[in-house]
C-alpha cells in the first residue's frame, strides 16, 4: 500500500547538501522529507572528505617518527598496524555519524525514508512505497566514482574511493590510476604507512593548481618515494600471476608497464543520474550533471539541485554554500547567487597545497597590470622554529591592490585559507592584508609579509616616495 506525503519540501540524498537543506527547513518548523538510499552522510563522511583525512593523519603521524633529528630526538623506524589505523578510520567516522543520523534528524523534525527515489513526474517523487508531493524539491544526490573505459580494467580486480577505506590489509604496492587531489592524497597516505606507491596521470599531475606550487607537493611525494608517471596514458590492463596486476603505459619516451598487487582508479567523479528519472520531470542533464542557473533551480521550476549532482566544483563546502543559498530561497524568498571565485580549495597533503581566486595565468589572461607576490616559509620565525620551512604563499593582484587570488603550499595552508577566503569574499585589498595585526610569531604572518612586498615595489613610484616622506615627516 502506498503512503502519500504532502511535505514542504522534499530533500533527496542525505549527503553534505542534502543534510544541510533538511537541518534549515525543520530548524524553521517546515515541513520536510529527506529520502536516503545509501548511508547518511553521503560521500564526505563515508568514502571522501573524512576517511581520507583520517587515513592521511595515521600516515602523517607515522613519518613525525622520522622527523626528530633536527629537534634532538633520535628518529625511529614505527612499528606501522595497518588494520589498526583502518579501525583508526572506522572510529573517526563512527564518532562523527550520529551528527548525520537518522535518529538526529528524525528529532529534529525531519521525515527520514531509507529508500531510492525517482521521479514519476514533474511534481511527485516515488521512494519505495511512499509518494511526495512536495511544494519544492532539492536534488542533492552527490557523484558517483568515473571509471574510464580502459580495456581490461573489467577483468582485473580494483578500488575506488568508495571500496579503498575498507581494505584491513596494507597493499604490498598500491598502483593509482589519477593524479588529482584525491589519487595523490591517498598515494602518500599509504606510502607513509608502508605500501609501494606508483601514480599514473595522463596530464599533469595536480594539474588544476598553480604549477609553480604544485611541483612543491609533487616533489615531496617523490623525495618520500611515490613514483610519478605524469603525460602517461593508461593503453591497457591485465592480470599479472595470481593476484597482481600489470598495466601498459603509453608515453612520449618509450613504452612502459607498470606491476603492482592492488588497483585504485581514482580518475574523477561524476553524477549517477539514471536512477532518478529526470526526463518524467522535465529537468535538463547533460553528462556532467543537473543542469541549473545561478540560483540553483533546474529546468523544473519546483526543482533546485545542489553539490556534486550540478557537475561544478566537487567539494563538501561547496554543497553546504549550494544549500545555504537554497535554503534562503526556499524559506525566505530572498535571491540566490553562486559566486564560483570565492570558493576555496586544498589538496591536504603535507605539505597542503590550498587555493581561493585567481591563479597567475587566469588572472593574467584576464586583466593587465597583475602583480605578483611571494613570501617563503623558510623567511617566517615560527616555520624555523617547528622545522616546517617548505614552501611559500603567492598573493595575485589586479589594478589597486585588489585581491584576485592566493595560492599556499606548506604547513597549515588549510587552515590558512579561512582568513584567505574571508579576504576575498569582502573584496579587501592588499593594503588591508598589509595593515592588519598579526599575532607574533605564527606562520599565517606569510601573507602580511607578501602583502608589503607590494609597497616594496610601489616605493619606487614617485608618488609613493612622496607619501612616505610625508609620513615621516608627520606621521
Ligand atoms: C576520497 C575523497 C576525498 C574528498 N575530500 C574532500 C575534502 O577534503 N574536502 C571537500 O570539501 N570535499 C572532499 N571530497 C568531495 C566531497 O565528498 C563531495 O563534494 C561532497 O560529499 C558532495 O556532497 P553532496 O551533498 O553533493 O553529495 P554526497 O555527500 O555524495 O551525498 C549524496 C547522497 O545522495 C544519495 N543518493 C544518490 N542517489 C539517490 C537517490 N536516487 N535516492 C536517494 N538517495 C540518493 C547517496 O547515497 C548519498 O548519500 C572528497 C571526495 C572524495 C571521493
Amino acid at each position: 500500500m502506498t503512503t502519500l506525503l504532502k511535505p514542504d519540501i522534499c530533500v533527496i540524498g542525505g549527503g553534505s547538501g542534502g543534510l544541510s537543506v533538511a537541518a534549515a527547513a525543520a530548524a524553521f518548523g517546515v515541513p520536510v522529507v529527506l529520502i536516503e538510499k545509501g548511508r547518511m552522510g553521503g560521500d564526505c563522511l563515508n568514502y571522501g572528505c573524512v576517511p581520507s583525512k583520517a587515513l592521511l593523519a595515521a600516515g602523517k603521524h607515522a613519518h613525525q617518527f622520522s622527523r626528530g633529528r633536527p629537534f634532538g630526538v633520535a628518529d625511529v623506524e614505527p612499528e606501522i598496524d595497518f588494520a589498526q589505523a583502518m579501525k583508526h578510520v572506522e572510529r573517526v567516522i563512527g564518532a562523527i555519524a550520529p551528527n548525520d543520523s537518522v535518529e538526529r534528524f528524525t528529532a529534529l523534525g525531519v521525515r527520514v525514508l531509507k529508500e531510492e527515489a525517482r521521479f514519476q513526474d514533474p511534481r511527485t517523487v516515488v521512494a519505495g512505497d511512499h509518494v511526495i508531493r512536495a511544494r519544492r524539491f532539492v536534488i542533492a544526490t552527490g557523484s558517483a566514482p568515473a571509471v574510464p573505459p580502459i580495456p581490461g580494467l573489467d577483468t582485473v580486480p580494483f578500488l575506488t574511493n568508495e571500496t579503498i577505506f575498507a581494505r584491513r590489509r596494507l597493499p604490498r604496492h598500491l598502483v593509482v590510476i589519477g593524479g588529482g587531489p584525491v589519487g595523490i592524497e591517498l598515494a602518500q597516505a599509504h606510502r607513509r604507512l608502508g605500501s609501494r606507491v606508483t601514480v599514473i596521470e595522463a596530464a599533469a599531475a595536480l594539474g588544476k593548481e598553480d604549477p609553480e606550487l604544485a611541483a612543491v607537493v609533487l616533489e615531496r611525494l617523490r623525495a618520500e618515494g611515490v613514483d610519478i608517471h605524469e603525460q602517461a596514458k593508461v593503453e591497457r590492463v591485465e592480470r599479472h600471476g595470481r593476484t597482481g596486476i600489470r598495466i601498459h603505459l603509453e608515453r612520449a619516451e618509450e613504452p612502459l608497464t607498470v606491476e603492482g598487487s592492488h588497483l585504485l582508479v581514482a580518475t574523477g567523479r561524476k553524477p549517477d543520474l539514471k536512477p532518478l528519472a529526470l526526463e518524467k520531470a522535465r529537468i535538463a542533464h547533460d553528462a556532467r550533471g543537473i543542469k541549473v542557473n545561478r540560483a540553483l533551480r533546474t529546468t523544473n521550476r519546483r526543482v533546485y539541485a545542489i553539490g556534486d549532482v550540478t557537475g561544478g566544483l566537487q567539494f563538501t563546502h561547496v554543497a553546504n554554500h549550494h544549500a545555504g543559498l537554497v535554503t534562503r530561497a526556499l524559506l525566505f524568498r530572498l535571491p540566490a547567487r553562486e559566486n564560483r571565485l570565492v570558493i576555496p580549495r586544498v589538496t591536504y597533503t603535507d605539505p597542503e597545497l590550498a587555493h581561493i581566486g585567481l591563479t597567475e595565468s587566469e588572472a593574467r589572461a584576464h586583466e593587465r597590470g597583475v602583480k605578483v607576490l611571494r613570501w617563503p616559509y623558510a623567511e617566517n620565525d615560527r616555520a624555523q622554529t617547528e622545522h616546517r620551512t617548505e614552501g611559500f604563499i603567492k598573493l595575485v593582484a589586479g589594478r589597486g591592490g585588489r585581491l584576485l587570488g592566493v595560492t599556499i603550499v606548506g604547513a597549515e595552508a588549510g587552515e590558512m585559507m579561512n582568513f584567505w577566503s574571508l579576504t576575498l569574499s569582502k573584496g579587501l585589498r592588499i593594503k588591508d592584508i598589509a595593515g592588519y595585526v598579526a599575532p607574533y610569531p605564527t606562520m599565517s604572518e606569510i601573507g602580511k609579509r607578501a602583502a608589503l612586498a607590494y609597497y616594496g615595489e610601489a616605493t619606487r613610484r614617485s608618488s609613493v616616495r612622496r607619501l612616505i616622506r610625508f609620513l615621516r615627516l608627520f606621521g
